[in-house]
């Protein structure tokens, strides 16, 4: 009986890390995708899309270059 009881509850916890590893490698990779598709953001002049690094904030807008964002003023 005490074999066995540690017998399910190896596997249970072997089923448990397995699920965890699974978990946490898959939307790992997803979130990083979407990480990156959230930092694009798009130019209110143009449309273009740029990453939010390079791109010019003006209040809750972003432009692509300086020439964009005088012009929307
Ligand atoms: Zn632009």
């Amino acid at each position: 009986m005490f074999g066995i009881r540690v017998l399910i509850y190896l596997i249970g916890i072997g089923l448990v890390i397995w699920i965890l590893v699974r978990l946490a490698k898959s939307p790992r990779v997803e979130q990083k995708t979407r990480a990156k598709v959230d930092d694009m953001v798009r130019c209110a002049r143009c449309g273009t899309f740029i990453p939010r690094n390079e791109a010019l904030q003006e209040g809750d807008r972003y432009y692509c270059c300086s020439r964009h964002r005088n012009e929307d003023r």
